[in-house]
């Protein structure tokens, strides 16, 4: 492991991305409409919202899915505040196009109105004569939740007439679902283009963050990286590499990474045979990966875990944590950063002892003076469950979103923000 973790970057050791920074920044440098230039007082206004909470088997909210309800009071108070008639429009779970009574949005107004502390009417419909009437005798300040989107196939297909059912109830749109915006869905990305739309206060606040781990104007940045095989982030790790100093690898693209390097990494996590472009990646950037240098593994036949160098890892062990000496020279890059991203669990969390290495990492971050953004649906669990999702500075209520953005992928779901759109 390098001694430099707390230096700041000589110049030498530029990132050789920097010059794709200054360039090719596409979205990057580009101003959303805020709702607060938009005229909202007696106007009905239809906002996007992320409802999309987490269900159990007979789709009845869970009991620790308020999170994601209370992100979007922010904007919702704000209108409600302006004079505005607020009409909520949200999906949850996966209808496919069709009723399905379990994930009607009933339960949800209730909650909403609860956190609000204000009425949430309900209409079990969102488009039609039932919908219209509603819209219409809807009064200054009050708040209507419109049915589950993904009732309607129109939703998913970005059908037109969908959304133009849609703008056909209010005045002006307000994009508040972050978590959403990466899908070409007709109330994300066809609604706003209909009627005079601009941004919530939380989409605001998650492009602010994550636009600040893109620009990287505070050096050093940190990445930390775990989770999934490689695979399915490796748009994220090659648009993050050349804007970050470090990144610090667990789960299964550390897994990918060993294998890359020849170490015996054969079951379990990992790319068997790993994509072109990450060893391309993997060649390119070697300063900057950090690999672990042990790991908790699982021995075929044995019932405790082992600690093992990697070095020493065999075909009958499946790595499922980063091991104690990896999880303190992450720390003391951590201690170090001024910015730092988290995606990704560094273990099988869900299991322990294999939860160690995100627990420390995840005390050691919220204990860093680094500004902290988080995300990943399985990462904010883990961080729920060890209590610490307040120690950070932004935790994203975008999963996918989070990855799209942070990829450098198109989000048609705030290509028609964008001031001049
Ligand atoms: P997120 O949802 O935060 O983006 P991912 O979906 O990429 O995260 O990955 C989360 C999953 O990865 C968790 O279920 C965790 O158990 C698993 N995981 C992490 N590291 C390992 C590992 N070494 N072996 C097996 N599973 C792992
Ligand atoms: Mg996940």
């Amino acid at each position: 492991m390098p001694t430099a973790w707390l230096s700041r970057r000589s110049p030498s050791a530029a990132p050789s991305g920097m010059g794709d920074r200054a360039e090719g920044l596409g979205p990057t440098r580009r101003k959303l409409r805020s709702v607060h230039e938009l005229p909202t007082a007696g106007k009905r206004v239809l906002v996007r919202v992320d409802c999309n909470v987490a269900v159990d088997e007979e789709s009845r909210p869970l009991p620790r899915t308020d999170q994601r309800l209370r992100a979007i009071l922010p904007t919702v108070e704000y209108l409600r505040g302006s004079g505005a008639r607020v009409l909520l429009l949200s999906h949850l779970g996966r209808p496919d196009g069709r009723v399905v009574e379990a994930l009607r949005l009933d339960d949800i107004a209730r909650r909403l109105g609860v956190l609000l502390g204000a009425p949430v009417r309900y209409i079990p419909s969102m488009r039609g004569q039932i919908a219209r009437s509603a819209a219409a005798t809807l009064r200054a300040g009050e708040i209507l939740l419109l049915e589950n989107l993904r009732f309607d196939p129109g939703e998913e297909r970005a059908d037109p007439s969908f959304a133009a059912d849609l703008a056909s109830l209010g005045d002006a749109v307000v994009q508040d679902a972050f978590a959403d915006a990466h899908r070409r869905h007709a109330s994300v990305a066809v609604l706003p283009t209909l009627l005079p739309s601009a941004a919530g206060l939380l989409v605001e606040s998650e492009v602010a963050a994550l636009q600040r781990i893109l620009d990287a104007p505070d050096r050093p940045v940190v990445a930390i990286m775990g989770g999934a095989k490689l695979e399915t982030k490796l748009g994220l790790v090659a648009n993050l590499l050349p804007r970050v100093d470090h990144l610090l690898t667990g789960g299964g693209i550390a897994n990918t990474f060993l294998h890359i390097a020849g170490l015996h990494v054969d079951r379990g996590l990992v790319d068997a045979h790993p994509p072109a472009e990450a060893v391309d990646l993997f060649a390119r950037f070697r300063a900057r990966i950090h690999l672990p240098t042990d790991v908790r593994v699982q021995r075929a036949g044995m019932r405790e875990s082992l600690i093992l160098p990697v070095s020493a890892v065999t075909a009958a062990d499946e790595i499922l944590d980063v091991g104690p000496e990896t999880t303190e020279t992450y720390c003391q890059a951590l201690v170090g950063a001024t910015l730092c991203v988290w995606n990704g669990p560094l273990g099988r969390f869900e299991t322990p002892p294999f939860d160690t290495g995100t627990t420390v990492i995840a005390r050691c971050l919220a204990s860093a003076r680094a500004f902290s953004v988080v995300g990943g649906g399985d990462t904010v669990r883990a961080l729920e469950e060890l209590g610490l999702t307040d120690a950070f500075d932004h935790v994203s209520t975008g999963g996918g979103a989070m990855l799209a953005f942070l990829s450098g992928d198109e989000m048609p779901g705030l290509e028609p923000l964008y001031e001049g759109a």
